[in-house]
């Protein structure tokens, strides 16, 4: 499943993000390129760290997945802080759109959600037309 998709060279954002990365923010000063932060958060803000954040790029549509994750090693260390990226196909990107909606299901404050569900649910059907194609 670790497909290494090819970046799009003609995007001014997607050129600069690599297929996966992985950074230790906590202890070192690697970052992921600055363009992750210009990709469009479609959903996963709330969801656990397992699901990742669902993002897009707003230029040419190729989505990510955005991992940020803290391991406190059980309290007894510092701990990392684990922030990553990947690219994904569009049906990995429905995928990811259905687990986040899942999980919204389960809150206790659905309605907080709405913006969000909103979201997914419209990204999910854009891959659905687009995924066919
Ligand atoms: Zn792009």
């Amino acid at each position: 499943m670790n497909n290494v998709l090819p970046n799009n060279p003609k995007c001014d954002i997607c050129q600069h993000i690599p297929s996966h990365a992985e950074v230790e923010i906590l202890h070192t000063s690697e970052r992921l390129p600055k363009e992750v932060d210009q990709l469009e958060i479609i959903g996963g803000n709330h969801a656990d760290s397992t699901l990742g954040q669902l993002r897009k790029c707003p230029k040419c549509g190729t989505y990510y997945l955005w991992f940020h994750d803290h391991d406190s090693e059980s309290g007894t260390g510092y701990g990392y802080t684990d922030e990553g990226i990947e690219r994904i196909l569009p049906d990995q990107a429905l995928e990811c759109v259905d687990a986040n909606l899942k999980q919204i299901q389960t809150f206790k404050r659905k309605e907080a959600y709405k913006e969000e569900t909103d979201r997914l649910v419209k990204e999910r059907e854009a891959i659905e037309v687009y995924g066919q194609a």
